[in-house]
């Protein structure tokens, strides 16, 4: 988004005083027209024309008056959340869970199924339409006011083509999904690798908002992570950034998905946890834990002060802290948001993490840095995939003017 337009199309900038208005609104919420005319420099007559079509078109609505402060009281405008819906799927190995959301990526409706045995890029896509189809008829919504699908799956995506240029899961090799379910269900199709699409949502609506530089690192089944740069997410080439549980932090430790040996992944992620756990079982360690084990049940017993349990998990937080220490000295961004299935272990894993940090940090480094802990259950990771047609939404100068009611 630009405040300074080319001259020379009048639609452009037209378009792109819409999407500076809209953006001033969702990242600052309710504003009056004339504090709409100062913080973004149009004129005021600008200002009054864009802000009535766009309440005429429902983007936008009056909401009560603000505060008085000399002069007369002005109206307060808002983002209407519910100008269009969105649908945001996390698509995973065996399942998917999919939300119905507002603009504001609030959830209004829920649904889970599991993917058949074959994963084909066929037999996936209609597992995929199956559940929008399933989530449109139960909120009610109808197709016309969903300005489009999110997907979030994890493996090198490339957003900007909407091509699964790998997935672990799947084995599939370049995937051209985003059209392919595009087509079969007639609304527009973003595909994200999983961690991205979260990352995206914290920037839009979460503890990113406004931050220039930060990284969303995600424990769980694996280790990944998303980044903002200059208030830009930084994909790599073709999609293939972030892959932290992929780097090496053990050069003699066990074998990882990815092929190679000692991957953070590998000595960190829950399945390392329990992977841990049951070779200690299988060695007579004693311990209140029974095999088979879930992070769950290890988190309860190193609560209940088993031994066991919480070396399982300082170890795992001894290694991810080496891996932030890691992105730390290389990138040194301001914010590390610290999500995933994984944070329920809490303190079990994130005190070990903090001391291992503090030891491999660069001198001062550490000082400049926030982390934020924070629980992403199913629901959030389909909420961030919704977050990528929001992003979507307000990133484009063109917005549809079909989304009025
Ligand atoms: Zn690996």
């Amino acid at each position: 988004m630009t405040t300074q337009p080319r001259r020379g199309n009048r639609d452009l900038i037209k378009a792109m005083n819409r999407n500076l208005i809209l953006n001033t609104l969702r990242g600052h919420g309710p504003m009056s027209r004339s504090q709409l005319t100062d913080f973004s420099g149009l004129s005021v007559g600008a200002v009054s024309q864009i802000t009535s079509a766009l309440i005429a078109e429902n983007w936008i609505k009056e909401d009560g008056e603000g505060d008085y402060t000399g002069g007369r009281r002005q109206m307060m405008l808002r983002l209407n959340p519910t100008a269009g819906y969105v649908v945001g799927i996390k698509l995973m190995e065996r399942r998917v869970v999919c939300v119905l959301t507002d603009l504001e990526t609030t959830p209004l409706a829920y649904l889970e199924r599991p993917l058949p045995n074959v994963q084909s890029p066929e037999s996936v896509m209609n597992g995929l339409k199956g559940i929008i189809e399933g989530i449109l008829a139960a909120s009610g919504v109808s197709r016309s006011h969903v300005v489009g699908v999110g997907i979030g799956l994890a493996g090198v995506i490339d957003y900007d083509r909407g091509i699964v240029h790998y997935s672990p899961y799947f084995h599939w090799r370049d995937v051209p999904l985003a059209d392919l379910l595009s087509a079969e269900i007639g609304l527009p199709v973003y595909i994200e690798n999983d961690v991205n699409a979260l990352t995206l949502t914290e920037q839009l609506f979460g503890a990113g908002h406004e931050v220039a530089n930060f990284v969303v690192v995600t424990v769980g089944r694996g280790i990944g992570m998303g980044m903002v740069f200059n208030h830009q997410r930084y994909q790599g080439t073709r999609g293939g950034a972030g892959e932290l549980g992929h780097i090496t932090v053990e050069t003699n430790g066990p074998p990882c998905d990815c092929g190679k040996f000692g991957c953070l992944e590998a000595m960190a992620a829950d399945p390392a946890v329990l992977r841990y756990v049951e070779q200690a079982l299988a060695q007579a360690t004693p311990s209140r834990l029974r095999s088979p084990v879930t992070l769950q049940r290890v988190v309860d017993a190193a609560r209940e002060g088993d031994e066991l349990a919480r070396t399982a998990l300082a170890r795992s937080g001894h290694y991810l802290g080496m891996g932030l220490a890691t992105v730390i000295n290389l990138l040194s961004p301001s914010l590390i948001v610290l999500s995933g299935e994984g944070v329920i272990a809490g303190d079990y894993r994130l005190q070990s993490m903090k001391e291992t940090l503090h030891e491999h940090t660069f001198d001062g480094l550490l000082d400049n840095v926030r982390v934020v802990v924070k629980l992403a259950d199913e629901q959030l990771w389909a909420r961030g995939a919704a977050g990528l047609v929001i992003g979507k939404v307000f990133e484009s100068p063109l917005l549809t003017p079909a989304l009025a009611n």
